[in-house]
């Protein structure tokens, strides 16, 4: 049983009053993924997270696994997180329910998000593990298992573990099967990310898709896959260039510079 694809905003609300969350919007905390957007898609009648019907990467193309994918076991190297990474025992004030989340089993794709919060994300590793605590537990007041994404990236360029490998992530409506998710942390439909945080999302991208065999086609936005603004147009900018032939996602891929 995937997890609750739609939030209880009342229950999450309670939850979040009840833990004294302080500094960050309550409706920012509540987002997750573009809580805005997603407002507005849902004021005209659309359905959350669903995929676009006309998108035909989405609706006509089957997911078709990579050669050398690898699948992801508890216990195994794949589920170890890359070198300075930030793992998740230095910001998360509790662990992970893995029973309330599906196994992940192979990574085939991901996906890239922002956390729709509009507050600078910048400053000590200490300011950034507190943001991260705070978007874990309005996560769990959802009922989910852990923070829904596996990887944040913050305006340093710093990259911190979310919720481990070894489980399905909870990013992407319907479509969270072997699916690795990355938030930006910021706002990026009004903020530019910064280069820092695009490096390292470009040099975490490449060196998961080497660990997983996934192939550059596999690297998506959430709003390529659903209705939401998410990451942002800046972001979504960020990304389109990144992607393309010369830029510097598609050079790493290629192996044209070293990771
Ligand atoms: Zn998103």
């Amino acid at each position: 049983m995937p997890e609750p694809k739609h939030t209880d905003r009342r229950d999450a609300m309670l939850s979040i009053a009840r833990a004294g969350v302080a500094g960050i919007g309550i409706a920012a905390l509540l987002s997750g993924c573009s809580t805005a957007a997603e407002r507005r898609v849902k004021a005209r009648g659309g359905s959350l997270g669903e995929p676009i019907p006309e998108d035909p990467i989405v609706v006509n193309r089957p997911w078709t696994p990579d050669r050398n994918a690898v699948a992801v076991r508890p216990g195994t190297l794949t589920d170890s997180v890359p070198a300075g990474v930030y793992t998740r025992q230095q910001w998360a004030k509790g662990d992970p329910k893995p029973w309330l989340a599906d196994p992940m089993g192979m990574i085939r794709r991901i996906t890239v998000h922002h956390d729709a919060i509009d507050a600078a994300a910048t400053g000590s590793p200490a300011k950034i593990a507190a943001r991260l605590d705070s978007i874990r537990r309005s996560h769990l007041a959802r009922g989910w298992a852990d923070i829904g994404y596996h990887y944040a990236i913050d305006a340093e360029g710093r990259v911190w573990q979310g919720r481990p490998l070894t489980l399905q992530g909870a990013h992407v409506a319907d479509q969270n099967q072997n699916n690795l998710g990355i938030v930006l942390l910021g706002n990026f439909e009004h903020q530019m990310p910064s280069p820092k945080a695009v490096e390292s999302l470009d040099r975490l991208i490449a060196t998961e898709m080497r660990r997983f065999g996934i192939s550059l086609s596999e690297i998506r936005t959430h709003r390529e896959m659903a209705r939401t603004e998410c990451p942002g147009r800046n972001l979504q900018r960020a990304m389109d260039a990144t992607r393309t032939r010369g830029g510097r996602l598609a050079s790493l891929a290629a192996g044209d510079i070293s990771g």
